[in-house]
C-alpha cells in the first residue's frame, strides 16, 4: 500500500519534470524564431529627478509578445536567452530599437532626456558588443552622451579585467555606464572602485526594506552608499519606489534620481512623445 503510493508519487513527480522540460524546450525553440517574427517589444520606464520632480530619462525594458502566451516579462525568458546565447542577437536588436525610439525624444523644457539600456553578462563578454553599439548609434544618430548602459554586478564577476576593458571602450565612445541592482552582489565596493561607472542604481530591495521592521540599518546603508557614490563623483538612482514615504526618505538620504510605480509603470512608448 505504502510502496504503491510512493511509486505513484514518483510517477507524478517524473511527469511534472517531464512537462517542465517540454515547456522549456518549446519556449526555447519559440525564442529562436521570435526575433525574425518581430515579437520583441520595448517598454520604457521614466526616471525622475528627485530635486525637480521632472522626468529626465527612461529605461528600456524588454518584453516578448509570445503568440500563445501574450506579453512576457524578462523573468520568463531571459535565463533561456542567456543560456542559449540568443541574448547577443536579441540584445543587438534592443540597442537598435531603443536608440531609434530615443532619437525622437525631447523633454518638455526642450532638454534632451537620456536612455538607459540593460546589457547582460553574455553580451558584455561578446566580441561584437562594440560593433552592435556603434551600429545602433550610427543608425539612430543619437548623441552617445544621452545613452547609459546598465550592467549588473554578477556580470563583472567572471573577469574583472575583461569587463574593465570593454567598459573603458564603451565610455571612450561617450556613453555612460550604470551599475544596476547595486548592493545585491558579493563585492559591490570592488566593482564601484574598479569599474568606470557614472551611476549607481540602488537595488529595489533596499528601498523595500526602508520602512520594514527588518530594515533598521537600511537608512544608514542607503545614506552611506549615496555619500560614497557622491564622493566618487557618481550619481545615485533608487529603484522600485512605490510610496511617497519611500520617496521622501530617499530625498532625505540624498538620492539623486528615482524610478518606480509611484511615478510611472513601464509603458510601450517613451515618456517624451
Ligand atoms: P532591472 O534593470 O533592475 O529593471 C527594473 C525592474 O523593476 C523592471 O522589471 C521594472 O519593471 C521593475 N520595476 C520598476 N519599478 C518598480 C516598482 O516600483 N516596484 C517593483 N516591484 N518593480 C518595479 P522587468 O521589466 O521585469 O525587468 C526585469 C529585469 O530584466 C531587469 O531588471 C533587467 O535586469 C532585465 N532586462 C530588462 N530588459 C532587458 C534587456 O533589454 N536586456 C537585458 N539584457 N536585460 C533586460
Ligand atoms: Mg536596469
Ligand atoms: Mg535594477
Ligand atoms: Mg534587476
Amino acid at each position: 500500500e505504502a510502496k504503491r503510493a510512493g511509486r505513484d508519487r514518483v510517477e507524478v513527480f517524473d511527469h511534472r519534470i517531464h512537462q517542465r522540460q517540454k515547456h522549456r524546450s518549446a519556449r526555447e525553440s519559440a525564442l529562436r524564431t521570435a526575433l525574425g517574427a518581430e515579437e520583441f517589444r520595448l517598454h520604457y520606464q521614466p526616471v525622475i529627478d528627485l530635486r525637480s520632480d521632472r522626468v529626465v530619462g527612461a529605461e528600456a525594458l524588454l518584453r516578448w509578445d509570445h503568440p500563445q502566451e501574450g506579453l512576457l516579462l524578462p523573468a520568463a525568458f531571459l535565463g533561456l536567452a542567456e543560456e542559449s546565447n540568443l541574448i547577443v542577437d536579441i540584445g543587438a536588436w534592443v540597442l537598435r530599437a531603443a536608440m531609434a525610439e530615443a532619437a525622437g525624444w525631447s523633454g518638455d523644457d526642450g532638454g534632451r532626456p537620456w536612455l538607459s539600456i540593460n546589457v547582460s553578462g553574455r553580451q558584455l563578454a561578446h566580441p561584437d558588443l562594440l560593433l552592435h553599439l556603434d551600429a545602433a548609434l550610427l543608425a539612430s544618430g543619437l548623441d552617445p552622451a544621452r545613452v547609459e548602459i546598465e550592467i549588473t554586478e554578477t556580470v563583472a564577476l567572471h573577469d574583472l579585467d575583461a569587463t574593465q576593458r570593454v567598459l573603458t571602450a564603451v565610455r571612450a565612445r561617450g556613453l555612460h555606464i550604470a551599475l544596476d541592482d547595486f548592493g545585491t552582489g558579493y563585492s559591490s565596493l570592488t566593482w564601484l572602485q574598479r569599474l568606470p561607472v557614472d551611476t549607481v542604481k540602488l537595488d529595489r530591495s533596499f528601498v523595500a526594506d526602508l520602512l520594514s521592521p527588518g530594515g533598521r540599518h537600511t537608512p544608514s546603508i542607503i545614506g552611506g552608499v549615496t555619500a560614497l557614490a557622491h564622493a566618487m563623483g557618481k550619481h545615485v538612482i533608487a529603484e522600485g519606489i512605490e510610496s511617497t514615504q519611500q520617496r521622501d526618505h530617499l530625498v532625505e538620504l540624498g538620492c539623486d534620481y528615482a524610478q518606480g510605480y509611484l511615478f510611472h509603470h513601464p509603458a510601450p512608448h517613451g515618456p517624451f512623445g
